[in-house]
């Protein structure tokens, strides 16, 4: 390919929102351009890194078993009708409707759609397992779309749905399903984790997200120094103290439960230093407001509740913390001064682990500028449940070998998970069986996000001049650039080398641009070219061009005619 034969523009101006280098570099390299919120051009330079990617995947995908086809963007209501999320699904979901003033959506993911044609085609257990997939534009109108291509509204996404005669059959493709995602991103030479991933309602451990490291990622990952253990911060479980002996001697008499005057001390910090106790010693008291009604949450003072996990166990469709009138409300005072003890009858008490143990400890008493101290629980409160909704912090211990947990950042980049038959139940995707009997198939789901794995691997890969692509997602392996077009000799030096390149099968572009050597060398930093060969007239004279590598910088001068064969050489050498 030419540069002036090319749709190729390296910009300086980079908006305000462009919060993440990846974001930047992608704009100023003349990858993207935003069209609105969210939404993006793909100019020439971007697809081609988009279409290496989606070769990838492809490739891997097919020896995983997967067969590709494709779905419409658009989707009728009826479906999501039909397996409930029409309603359930909130503002993310695009709804949109027709002439005929009939409901459709502009598919966020496809799930219902998949389903429906399965269960057309498939009814015997001879047919199954099978294993589907596309990739393709997906919507979902996110309520903060941000960071350029990793968060759009609309985005492109690889999705696999398998479909199962039973359980076993559905394990073992997962688990092909996550070696092949393994096999995806370590040839595109990411440095990534695989970690437990919530599964919300369906719960165990058949979730897993794969996450590119990255300060500027969204998501928190858990991993464990010792062990492999690595699970999202959503998911991560918590084991903060060994639980002690109830009968033990150690166990402290229970004191008598007393009522303190606290005036304005609202924050557990300040009620510690009034009182004169730890944080740890306080049982902080947290109001939720969710779609089944409120629920106050018993957690160690100086500790967070993890929202995710929370919602999984009450099982709600929303929660959020209460707000100050729905506090004074359910506790009869203002926000800080919540307590178990003497809460009313009409919210619902959880325990969090952490304060299991506790004893004698220190809580809001349900009155404005009050607290009790001394409180034990099964005399003065008794939660209804005892469960982990602690978020875990860094340092905590694992909960597989005991050492110390750490928090880093990462980019979701990829997300398995075992749906069994939540979908194919309402929708009645049912296969028969040997005996003739008929069963909801259990299935599989596989997403990969296309644009948001490029702007990690490019989070992962730059520094201060632009992108230092991994070789196999780079836009073009190699630049080849004349510093003066207009002489003979240079032109066709480096035309010669370009179209052996080209023949060669080598992925290069042309920088036939009547520009300043500056320039050229400022956009092929920018831009990232893993291999750059510039022809100029001084070194020609000696008969050797220039080969330099964008990592590193390591530069080396070449003979003329070496200069193929070396290039190749690099290239194979990766
Ligand atoms: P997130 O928590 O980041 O919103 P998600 O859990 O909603 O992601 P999935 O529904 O599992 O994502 O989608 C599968 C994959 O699609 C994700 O792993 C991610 O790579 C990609 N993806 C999801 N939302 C977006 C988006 N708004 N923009 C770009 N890619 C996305
Ligand atoms: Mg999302």
């Amino acid at each position: 390919m030419r540069w002036t034969g090319f749709y190729l523009f390296t910009t300086r101006e980079v908006p305000k929102d462009a919060e993440v280098v990846s974001h930047r570099l992608m704009i100023r390299a003349g990858m993207t351009r935003r069209v609105a919120a969210g939404i993006y051009n793909y100019l020439p330079l971007g697809w081609r890194s988009l279409a290496k990617l989606m070769t990838i995947v492809r490739r891997e995908l097919e020896v995983a078993g997967c067969v590709e086809l494709s779905m419409p963007a658009v989707q009728p209501a009826e479906l999501w009708r039909e397996s409930g999320r029409w309603s359930r699904y909130g503002k993310e979901l695009l709804r949109i409707r027709d002439r005929h003033e009939r409901d459709f959506c502009f598919g966020p993911t496809h799930e219902e759609v998949i389903t429906d044609q399965v269960r057309h085609d498939v009814k015997s257990y001879r047919q199954l397992p099978l294993n589907l997939y596309q990739i393709q534009t997906k919507f979902r109108d996110e309520i903060r779309p941000r960071f350029g291509l990793m968060r759009g509204r609309e985005f492109l996404m690889k999705d696999a749905y398998s479909f199962h005669a039973d359980v076993a059959s559905l394990d073992e493709t997962y688990e092909v399903m996550g070696q092949a995602y393994e096999r995806i991103f370590e040839a595109c030479q990411l440095d990534f984790i695989r970690v437990e991933a919530d599964s919300g309602a369906i719960g165990g451990s058949h979730s897993h997200e794969f996450m590119v490291v990255a300060g500027t990622g969204e998501s928190v990952v858990v991993r464990c120094g010792s062990c492999d253990y690595a699970a999202n911060q959503e998911r991560a479980e918590a084991v903060l103290s060994p639980p002690r002996d109830a009968e033990s001697a150690e166990r402290p008499e229970p004191e008598a439960l007393e009522d303190v005057d606290t005036p304005n001390q609202k924050t557990v910090e300040d009620v510690a230093t009034f009182l004169d106790v730890s944080p740890s010693q306080i049982v902080k008291t947290l109001i939720y407001e969710t779609d089944k009604g409120l629920v106050a949450v018993a957690v160690r003072g100086d500790r967070e509740i993890n929202d995710v996990k929370l919602g999984n166990f009450l099982d709600v469709e929303w929660l959020e913390m209460a707000g100050e009138a729905r506090v004074r409300e359910a506790t009869g005072a203002p926000v800080g001064f919540a307590g178990p003890v003497g809460l009313g009858e009409d919210i619902r008490l959880i325990g969090d682990y952490s304060v299991r143990q506790s004893v004698n400890f220190v809580c809001g008493a349900n009155r404005a500028d009050g607290h009790n101290r001394g409180v034990n629980w099964g005399r003065d409160a008794t939660p209804e449940s005892w469960v982990d909704l602690l978020l875990v912090e860094d340092g905590d211990p694992c909960p597989r070998c005991g050492k110390r947990l750490q928090l880093s950042r990462g980019i979701e980049v990829g997300h398995i998970f075992q749906l069994g038959t939540k979908y194919s139940e309402p929708m009645k995707c049912v296969f028969s069986d040997k005996e003739g009997n008929s069963h909801a198939m259990p299935m599989g789901c596989y997403g990969l996000g296309i644009g948001r794995t490029i702007a990690a691997a490019i989070e992962q890969n730059h520094d201060d001049k632009g992108i230092i692509w991994p070789l196999p997602l780079a836009p073009f392996e190699v630049l080849v650039a004349p510093l003066q077009v207009d002489d003979p000799e240079v032109a066709s030096t480096a035309e010669r080398i370009y179209r052996e390149l080209l023949e060669k099968g080598v992925d290069a572009l042309y920088d036939d641009r009547d520009e300043r050597p500056g320039v050229k060398f400022k956009d092929a930093d920018l831009i990232g070219f893993p291999l750059r060969v510039v022809v100029g007239s001084k070194s020609l004279a000696q008969g050797h061009v220039e080969v330099s590598m964008r990592r590193g910088g390591e530069r080396q001068s070449v003979a003329v005619e070496r200069a193929v064969v070396h290039i190749l050489d690099l290239l194979t050498v990766g």
